[in-house]
């Protein structure tokens, strides 16, 4: 027996979800068919609540309920200093480490010739204007380690440098390969005090 057209398309959109395969699509799609009626609501409400409140600080571009975002605003920050990191969720990272207290920037992404992300897919303009319009003596590059986000920072990293702006690269004791999302607080911190210049 076929499934019905309407669980049918359920999964199809749950399995366009980025680590969802058709497996866990089909699991989810079941557990909110079983789901009682108020808590499907609440699930639907908060996605779509989110998804409308929610925007781009025009400064730094992270996600935000209001532009400028909470970081970009508060006086009592570091305005000397921009970290610069690849998404949101790593933004949020970096921002548990107590002892930085500088602002941010991100990318959007990071440069992959082989899935034909060049330099104009991310915000490394928006970059520059900022840095070019803003009294920046120093960059820290918190791109991922792996092999995209190493290409990130050194790209981004030489065009920072004909700006006269200082660019260090976060230290060592972050996993080879890994996604700065994922990294532990201490970690995090231990790297940004051992960052180095590029
Ligand atoms: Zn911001």
């Amino acid at each position: 027996m076929n499934r019905p057209q309407s669980v049918e398309r359920m999964i199809e959109i749950i399995k366009k979800l980025p680590g969802v395969g058709p497996k866990m699509a089909e699991r989810l799609s079941y557990h909110i068919l079983k789901m009682p009626q108020p808590e499907v609501d609440r699930l639907t409400d908060s996605i779509q609540k989110a998804r409308q409140i929610m925007k781009y600080c025009s400064v730094c571009y992270n996600f935000s309920e209001q532009d400028p975002c909470q970081i970009c605003s508060d006086a009592a920050r570091e305005r000397s200093t921009i970290c610069v990191v690849e998404t949101p969720q790593d933004l949020i990272a970096v921002s548990k480490v107590k002892d930085y207290q500088g602002l941010y920037f991100v990318l959007g992404g990071a440069l992959s010739p082989l899935d034909a992300v060049g330099p104009d897919d991310i915000r490394i303009n928006e970059l520059i204007k900022r840095l070019k319009n803003a009294n920046i003596s120093e960059v820290i590059i918190a791109t991922d380690t792996d092999s995209k986000g190493e290409m990130t920072a050194v790209y981004v990293a030489e065009i920072i440098k004909t700006l006269g702006i200082k660019v260090t690269r976060l230290g060592y004791g972050l996993p080879v390969g890994g996604d700065i999302e994922y990294a532990d607080e201490v970690t995090i911190s231990r790297a940004i005090a051992g960052r180095q210049e590029m």
